[in-house]
């Protein structure tokens, strides 16, 4: 074994294909392996792996590189993230060595470390109190959460009494995490004479991050004798930050993925509703509003946000703002309304489903539209104006002119004001207030799937010579070769001098070369060995570089031609003879090169 590095060491110990499979059914298919993509919606597969390679490519969303890539984009992570994640998920130990070496490894300091294993510790005693209290169990189960679902969750119930406290004590001394470092996670606090927590006596909802670790919880009271507040939830730390925390977030990831879509609630107890009820795609905030944040998080995984409006909690300005995130944020947001006096927990208990809801569902600005009710043109002119103001906010988020035209017509109608003016006021204001421009933007970027470059402009013979050369890199070391790599397109030409200056240093393997590129040449280099993995023996390669060799001479022919009649042109007569010298050469080549075939 010879990693250099944390990532050459989880390439070499796990397959690609073993991880890949966990996301997609991938068949064999020639050489490679080929299914669905896991990364956008497809009928017909284009995701395609190379085993040998240890690479991927989707010839749909241009999506392509290794397997610590493929969990960087599948999980969400950092780079050094995944590399852990494979770690953990395929029980491989990276040597400490490597660890050591690597300039990552401060993202997660032992502190971090401790308090995220003093969560767990703690979620799982309360999660097995729970199952053995017959009050805190019959309680959960009159609000009818299943216990599929207080699995799911983990929910919990923290005892209180002195036997129960040394009880989680032990349990935390078993897996070394100790008294202090329960304190340390401002999960028990120093009394005069002994611990306590203000978690106790309360039903536990352990919070995940987005990454899936235990980083805090909430605390619901739940004895009918109980004065206290009704809930507590875990100190603000930069580990338990909730205004990027969303309840259920690393739950229902995978289901938000691949629905594109995500429901966003208020509570604990509706989040669990919505996925008993098979809503799995819900998240919910954490007593909180719902910031940019959050938003932006739910935007590399969906594109639309169903927001549950309670036509009694929620304001209008409440759902108009996060519509207003949401344009910004690049989700399109839908509010399904709730009939007053229920929350989703009820109505589903009721109903449950919410096909009628959903049926009934409205974009933002219908939604605001009917909201402002009938009566609109008895309001005083000032609130007329307010209310202009604010739709035409709403429709300058908007990006689709052909959406903006219907909705300012809408307006017009409802205000009862010409379309034109309309139209005035909103291309007088600049289109994005400035202020949100700065977050606009790399939300915008990150939705944007990047193009292999000018990939599609690169002739198949081209691509086929580069493979070949790829998939046999001694061949870097001909004459013939070396002479043609300038003659390659731009994005090509630069892997293929790498790949040169690399042979001089000795032997080149596939991951020595992948290690040198950047993510847009491993996206190229991905494709092209993915469209054609095919094996050539040395004599198929000759003929290739023939053709392409006759290629470029008939390319110089064509252009020497130009040139010539250019030159007559403007009677510069020693130029014409120069040039024509040059065309009588390259015209021999050709010849030569024929009868060679
Ligand atoms: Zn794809």
């Amino acid at each position: 074994m010879n990693a250099t590095n944390v990532f050459n060491f989880i390439k070499e110990n796990i397959g690609i294909l073993d991880v890949v499979q966990q996301y997609t059914n991938v068949k064999k298919a020639g050489l490679y392996w080929k299914g669905n993509c896991p990364f956008h919606h497809e009928k017909t597969p284009s995701f395609t792996v190379s085993p040998h390679k240890g690479i991927f490519y989707c010839f749909g969303c241009s999506m392509g590189g290794d397997v610590v890539y493929f969990i960087e984009k599948a999980e969400n992570r950092t780079p050094f993230e995944a590399v852990q994640y494979l770690a953990e998920r395929h029980n491989i130990t990276i040597p400490d060595s490597l660890l050591k070496s690597s300039p990552h490894q401060s993202e997660t300091t032992e502190s971090k470390k401790q308090y995220w294993k003093a969560c767990t510790v703690f979620a799982q005693w309360c999660h097995l109190k729970l199952k053995k209290s017959k009050e805190a169990l019959h309680y959960v189960q009159t609000r009818n959460i299943s216990n599929e679902i207080i699995d799911h969750f983990q929910l919990g119930y923290f005892p209180s009494s002195p036997k129960q406290l040394t009880s989680l004590l032990t349990f935390a001394k078993q897996q070394s995490i100790l008294a202090h470092d329960l304190i340390e996670a401002h999960i028990m606090f120093k009394g005069r004479a002994t611990l306590y927590s203000p978690f106790e006596e309360r039903i536990i909802f352990p919070i995940t991050d987005h990454l899936g670790r235990f980083c805090g919880f909430g605390g619901r009271t739940f004895l009918p004798t109980d004065t206290r507040a009704k809930y507590y939830n875990s100190k603000e730390t930069p580990l338990f930050a909730k205004g990027s925390l969303l309840y259920g977030f690393s739950q229902a990831k995978k289901a938000i993925h691949q629905q594109e879509t995500s429901f966003l609630v208020e509570g604990y107890t509706d989040c669990l509703a919505m996925v008993q009820h098979g809503y799995e795609n819900t998240v919910a905030t954490l007593g909180t509003a719902c910031t940019g944040t959050h938003l932006q998080q739910l935007s590399r995984y969906c594109q639309t946000l169903s927001i549950l409006y309670d036509g009694d909690q929620a304001g209008h300005n409440a759902v108009m703002r996060l519509a207003e995130l949401c344009w910004h944020m690049n989700l399109d947001p839908e509010i399904l309304s709730l009939p007053k006096g229920s929350d989703p927990a009820s109505y589903l208990d009721t109903h449950k489903s919410l096909d009628a809801l959903v049926k009934e569902k409205q974009d933002i600005f219908s939604f605001f539209v009917q909201s402002l009710g009938h009566d609109f043109n008895k309001k005083p002119l000032a609130h007329k104006v307010q209310v202009t103001k604010k739709l035409l906010t709403v429709i300058r988020g908007i990006d689709e002119p052909i959406k903006q035209n219907i909705l300012l017509e809408k307006t017009a109608k409802m205000l009862d004001i010409p379309f034109m003016s309309l139209l005035k006021s909103l291309q007088s204001t600049s289109s994005t207030p400035e202020k949100l421009q700065s977050i606009q933007q790399p939300a915008k970027q990150e939705l944007k799937r990047p193009e292999a470059s000018d990939l599609k402009t690169i002739s198949r013979l081209e691509k086929k010579i580069f493979s070949v050369i790829i998939n046999n890199m001694e061949l870097i070391a001909y004459d013939e070769v070396v002479g043609l790599i300038d003659y390659f397109s731009h994005s090509l030409q630069n892997i293929l001098k790498k790949v040169h200056a690399l042979s001089k240093q000795g032997a080149v393997t596939f991951n020595t070369l992948y290690n040198e590129l950047d993510e847009e040449q491993r996206k190229i280099i991905s494709q092209i060995l993915l469209e054609f993995n095919d094996g050539k023996s040395k004599e198929e390669f000759d003929y290739l570089l023939k053709l392409f060799q006759k290629h470029l001479w008939k390319c110089q022919v064509s252009d020497i031609k130009l040139q010539i009649n250019q030159a007559q042109k403007n009677n510069n007569i020693q130029e014409v003879s120069k040039l024509l010298d040059k065309f009588q050469l390259l015209k021999k080549k050709l010849v030569t090169h024929q009868k060679g075939n």
